[in-house]
């Protein structure tokens, strides 16, 4: 008989919380310290969606999504987690970009930038505080038709190497590009500018092991392997959910599942008003990434100089459509060195990542795909070579993973890494009015999106759903 994951749950929770991303485990978390009763479903067998790793033979370990988040995660996590998992987040000392324009390295902060900007780009002082500080004073109820290009073609007209050390990194880190909205960027790029680069001192596995204790302690009903097939929904009120073949009564579904699958998929149109389905329909996704994974030959070391995250281009100009080429010219290279994982073997991983289309990787015979990865791992050790001479000898590991790679673990469609394009957080934040009880907490909008951005909206839509609970039972009182 297969194994019951759902063995020893309840028939009914104040909360079901589906999917287990930093958004998700957020939610979850805030309302079970509230005393909510709540169940945690998680159809992978670990939790932590895209903030995951994986282990390979040797004492490699690979983290997936760990590259750098600005330093309000400090805030987010001491208030909304734990002490101990605040006290875990430590700064990224050396960003790098190397690319036909440019070669620097950087704290990536304001004072930093600003020093870059004057003397190495020759742009005025004046220009860049005006420039920082209208970035700065974004917010998201800002007017949203002036374009981030528009944004940099105000302040440094014409300047694209500019352009590329402010937007580069951005658009690594949430797929965002010169046509979305300018907020989008302002409020990002300001995050990270007030402090820094930030990291998880000790891994994913580490962070993701901390908040369960910490669920656990709260009472969370924390269950993996567990599948949501179906919400079901009863006078536009939530009713219950399925998972695993089981109906489990709920007033309250909380959806970290991509925000279009939890629309179309696990609900049906037909729940929804046309107009909300027609806006739901016009919201894009979010590009999809290729990484690959590379482990040093134990007892070899990189140089420190080499630098934590490296955003390397051959690329002559910077646009942001080449980010997505399969002909790869960019890689984001982020070095884990032995204190990353301070308590266990000392070795070096290096991780490349790239923003890529998921069109570009289906639709191919299998022959194809494994060797479109095998070619990926090819290219990415000729790039490495440069920063890491003899890489293909020093390298004893290598595997790629792709769009495909990243639906098939977290099931988010074309496997979007950032969820959806900026539309998509107005959509999610009109659910509760569509339907009583229908929450989304999960990877939209840009803004929403990283690990930084995903946690605070769990906390955000967990403050929503306490004061709805709160509201019903001081009104059947
Ligand atoms: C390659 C890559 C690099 C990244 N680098 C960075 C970085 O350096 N810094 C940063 O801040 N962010 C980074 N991100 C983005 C960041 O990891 C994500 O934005 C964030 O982790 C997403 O959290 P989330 O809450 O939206 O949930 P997700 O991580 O998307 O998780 C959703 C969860 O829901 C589960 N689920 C889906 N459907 C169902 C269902 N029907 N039933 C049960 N469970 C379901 C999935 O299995 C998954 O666990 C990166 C992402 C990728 C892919």
């Amino acid at each position: 008989m297969p194994k019951d994951f759902l063995a020893g749950a309840k028939d009914h929770y104040d909360v079901v919380v589906i999917g287990s991303g930093l958004g998700g485990l957020t939610a979850a978390n805030i309302l079970a310290r509230e005393g909510r009763s709540v169940l945690l479903l998680e159809q992978h067998y670990k939790l932590g969606g895209m903030a995951t790793w994986f282990k390979r033979p040797g004492g490699n370990i690979f983290d997936i999504s760990l590259h750098g988040f600005p330093h309000g995660m400090l805030k987010s996590c001491r208030r909304y987690w734990s002490q101990e998992i605040a006290d875990s987040i430590i700064q990224l000392e050396g960003v790098r970009f190397d690319n036909p324009m440019f070669s620097l390295t950087t704290s990536f902060n304001r004072v930093d930038f600003t020093e870059l900007l004057t003397t190495k780009f020759g742009i005025a002082q004046q220009k860049v505080d005006e420039f920082f500080t209208t970035a700065r004073s974004m917010n998201f109820y800002d007017d949203q038709a002036m374009t981030t290009g528009e944004l940099f073609e105000k302040y440094f007209p014409g300047r694209e190497d500019v352009v590329r050390l402010l937007m580069e990194p951005i658009t690594y880190a949430n797929g965002s590009t010169l046509e979305d909205p300018a907020i989008t960027y302002g409020i990002v790029f300001s995050n990270f500018m007030s402090k820094g680069v930030y990291t998880f001192s000790g891994g994913t596995d580490k962070l993701v092991k901390c908040m369960e204790k910490e669920m656990i302690a709260n009472g969370v009903d924390i269950r993996i392997n567990c599948n949501v097939e179906k919400i079901t929904i009863a006078n536009s009120k939530i009713k219950s959910v399925t998972a695993n073949g089981r109906e489990i009564s709920t007033d309250c579904v909380v959806s970290n599942a991509n925000l279009r699958a939890t629309i179309f998929n696990l609900i049906g149109e037909e729940h929804f008003d046309a107009g909300f389905v027609s806006e739901a329909k016009e919201v894009r996704l979010n590009n999809s990434s290729t990484q690959v994974y590379m482990a040093l030959n134990e007892d070899d070391h990189v140089d420190r100089s080499t630098g934590d995250l490296l955003f390397s281009s051959t690329a002559g100009r910077f646009k942001t459509d080449l980010l997505l080429s399969r002909d790869i010219t960019s890689r984001t290279f982020s070095f884990y060195y032995p204190d990353t994982r301070p308590n266990k073997h000392d070795r070096t991983m290096i991780v490349s990542s790239t923003n890529a289309n998921y069109a570009d990787w289906t639709g191919m015979s299998k022959e194809d795909y494994d060797a479109s990865k095998a070619d990926l791992v090819e290219t990415t050790l000729d790039a490495l070579e440069k920063y890491l001479p003899n890489a293909r000898q020093r390298v004893e590991h290598a595997e790629a993973a792709t769009p495909v790679t990243f639906e098939h673990y977290t099931k988010h469609i074309e496997g979007a890494s950032f969820g959806t394009k900026f539309e998509g957080l107005a959509v999610s934040r009109a659910l509760p009015e569509q339907i009583t009880g229908l929450y989304h907490a999960g990877s939209c909008g840009i803004i929403m999106s990283g690990w930084l951005g995903t946690i605070n909206y769990g906390v955000i839509v967990a403050n929503d759903v306490e004061n709805m609970l709160h509201k019903q039972a001081t009104s059947s009182v």
